[in-house]
């Protein structure tokens, strides 16, 4: 069969009064994929992930999810057409337990839906299991984050968004946040991949786009993003 082009980013263009944050900016991602987008601080990503997942509105061009054209759609509506956020700062909330957290996510769904997505979560990240009856305030740097991959998992969303899941992270967590990251692959989600840690990102990704003061400076496959000289000049540093 044909595959489908599940989100379709184009010529987007969104200010934040005088700045222009994003400038022409267009990207696919399709069913199954895992799309990475690399850039240096203030290229512009969260603003990308924000205005997808309708957090923000742009000034001009369009988003468009499984054929729709969702953009000026509320937030609240994206989420039950199945694109889930998992933002930057992880954001759960502190004096509600890891499962109230979790069962949070997945308020859009039938109650039975949400209990089985829950053990699936609960699989997926054992520390959360351990700690499901603590409040979220009292986790780690790293389990905050998990719960907030959860949290996003509860929706059983088409399409995922992350942003910066390992920012600010001990190696070794990072390692875990990864290896869920690979679990979330195998199970044939769809993620769009926004990480600092660009090697990690580009080992597991499909393909990658790299933005650049707002704008799409260079797209390719991860394999090639990962062997192009430019990139790893820029984004992959030493080992
Ligand atoms: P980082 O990795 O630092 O989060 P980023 O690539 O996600 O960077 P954005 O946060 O999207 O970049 O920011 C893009 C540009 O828009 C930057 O110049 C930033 O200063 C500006 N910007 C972001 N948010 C706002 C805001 N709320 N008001 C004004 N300018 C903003």
């Amino acid at each position: 069969g044909h595959s489908m082009r599940l989100l379709e980013v184009e010529n987007l263009d969104v200010r934040y009064g005088q700045i222009q944050a994003l400038k022409g900016v267009s990207l696919r991602v399709e069913e199954g994929e895992i799309v990475t987008l690399l850039g240096a601080n203030g290229a512009g990503k969260t603003t990308l992930m924000r205005t997808i997942s309708g957090l923000l509105r742009p000034r001009a061009g369009h988003v468009r999810f499984r054929g729709e054209d969702i953009t000026r759609v509320g937030a609240d509506r994206i989420v039950r057409l199945g694109i889930s956020h998992a933002p930057e700062g992880r954001r759960v909330f502190p004096t509600l337990t890891v499962a109230e957290n979790l069962m949070l996510g997945g308020y859009t769904r039938a109650p039975a839906e949400a209990a089985q997505s829950l053990k699936q979560v609960l699989l997926m990240f054992p520390r959360l299991e351990e700690r499901s009856r603590q409040l979220a305030g009292t986790l780690s740097g790293g389990e905050q984050q998990m719960l907030a991959i959860g949290r996003a998992l509860m929706a059983k969303p088409r399409l995922l968004l992350l942003d910066e899941p390992s920012l600010g992270l001990a190696p070794i967590i990072v390692r875990d946040i990864f290896r869920a990251l690979r679990q979330i692959r195998q199970q044939g989600m769809t993620l769009l991949l926004v990480e600092q840690n660009a090697r990690m990102a580009l080992k597991l990704a499909d393909r990658g786009y790299v933005l650049e003061t707002g704008h799409i400076a260079l797209q390719a496959s991860a394999r090639e993003l990962l062997e192009s000289p430019e990139v790893q000049a820029t984004y992959l540093g030493r080992e």
